[in-house]
C-alpha cells in the first residue's frame, strides 16, 4: 500500500519503520530533518513536504504533538486537505481534543476523505515494538480500511465509538493514569517517612486492595523494579509535559460536558507545579519527588 505518513518523532518514527518493515511503501515527511532521516535509513522515501508526501497516498498517516499542529496542517496554512485524493483514508494517532478532530473530520468528510481518529497508548516502547492499543474513533467502514495497517504497529484495536471517541478514551484513561501515579507517590512517601522499605511496602500494597498498573509495571519509587523509568532517573518513559498536555485536555473536555472531575483537575495542577519547578522533561511518575521528605 502507498502511505503518506507525516510527524516522525519518538512515536511516529518507529510506527512508520513498522509500516516499512510490514512490506508497505512510505513517503514520510517531518520537520525535523534529523528525524526523517532516521527513518529515510530504514528504507521510507524522504517526501521534501507534507504535499509531496500526500501524491498517491491511498492512506494518510498523522502523528503529531498537539492540536493546533493538526488543525494547521490539515486545515490552517498547509490546508493538507486540498492536496489529498478523493476517497483517501486518514488516520490521525495524535492525541488531541476530540473536538479538533471532530472538526477535521468533518472538512475532510466534505472534501470525500474518509478520518478516524486512533490515538494511541502503550509508549515509545510499545511503538518500536509493534504493540500499541489504539483507541479508534470513526465509522466501522473506515475501522475495516485502517485495521490491516493498524495491526502492524499494535496489538490491541478497540472502536471506542464515532469520531472523537478515540481522543475521548484515551484521555479519560490518561487521566486515571495521572491521578493513580501521585496516589501511588503519596503512599510510598507516607510510608518511607515512616521507616518502611519501599520494595516491602509496594510489594505489600501491590498485592492488597491498593494494586495497581503504577505497582505492578511502572514504580515511581528508584530501585523497586529494574525496568521502571525512576530507576533509570525517570528518563525514557512519558514525560511529565505530555501527560499535563492530557490532563489539560481532560479539563476542557469536562467543562465542555460539564462533568465533575475534581481529581483530575487536582492532577493537572500537581503535574503543572511539577513541570515549573523544572521536571518536565523527566518521565511523569518523577511527580514523587514533589512528596517525599527532603533528607
Ligand atoms: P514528538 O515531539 O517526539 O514528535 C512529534 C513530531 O512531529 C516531531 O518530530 C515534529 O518535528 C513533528 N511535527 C510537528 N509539526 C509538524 C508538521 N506540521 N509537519 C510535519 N511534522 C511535524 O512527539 P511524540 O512523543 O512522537 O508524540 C506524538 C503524539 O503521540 C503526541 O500527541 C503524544 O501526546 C502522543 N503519545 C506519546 C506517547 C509517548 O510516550 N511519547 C505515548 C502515547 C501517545
Amino acid at each position: 500500500m502507498q502511505i503518506a505518513f507525516i510527524g516522525l518523532g519518538n512515536m511516529g518514527g518507529p510506527m512508520a519503520i513498522n509500516l516499512v518493515k510490514a512490506g508497505h511503501s512510505v513517503k514520510a515527511f517531518d520537520l525535523s530533518q534529523d528525524a526523517l532521516a532516521k527513518v529515510k535509513a530504514e528504507g521510507a522515501q524522504a517526501a521534501a513536504s507534507a504535499q509531496d508526501a500526500v501524491q498517491g497516498a491511498e492512506v494518510v498517516v498523522t502523528m503529531l504533538p498537539a492540536s493546533q499542529h493538526v488543525e494547521g496542517l490539515f486545515l490552517g496554512n498547509g490546508n493538507l486537505l486540498a492536496s489529498i485524493a478523493k476517497g483517501t483514508l486518514v488516520i490521525d494517532s495524535s492525541t488531541i481534543a476530540a473536538a479538533t478532530s471532530q472538526k477535521v473530520a468533518k472538512a475532510a468528510e466534505a472534501a470525500g476523505i474518509a478520518f478516524i481518529d486512533a490515538p494511541v497508548s502503550g509508549g515509545t516502547g510499545g511503538a518500536i515494538a509493534g504493540t500499541l492499543t489504539f483507541m479508534v474513533g470513526g465509522s466501522d467502514a473506515a475501522l475495516e480500511r485502517a485495521r490491516p495497517l493498524l495491526e502492524k504497529m499494535g496489538k490491541n484495536i478497540f472502536h471506542a465509538g464515532g469520531v472523537g471517541a478515540g481522543q475521548t478514551a484515551k484521555i479519560c484513561n490518561n487521566m486515571l493514569l495521572g491521578i493513580l501515579m501521585i496516589g501511588t507517590s503519596e503512599a510510598i512517601a507516607l510510608g518511607v517517612a515512616n521507616g518502611l522499605d519501599p520494595k516491602v511496602l509496594s510489594e505489600i500494597m501491590r498485592r492488597s486492595s491498593g494494586g495497581n498498573w503504577a505497582l505492578e509495571v511502572y514504580n515511581p519509587y528508584p530501585g523497586v523494579q529494574e525496568a521502571s523509568a525512576a530507576t533509570r532517573g525517570y528518563t525514557g518513559g512519558f514525560g511529565t509535559d505530555l501527560m499535563l498536555k492530557d490532563l489539560g485536555l481532560a479539563q476542557e473536555n469536562a467543562m465542555t460536558v460539564k462533568a465533575s472531575t475534581p481529581l483530575g483537575g487536582m492532577a493537572r495542577a500537581i503535574y503543572a507545579a511539577h513541570s515549573i519547578a523544572g521536571h518536565g522533561g523527566e518521565d511523569f511518575s518523577s511527580v514523587i519527588k514533589m512528596l517525599q521528605k527532603k533528607g
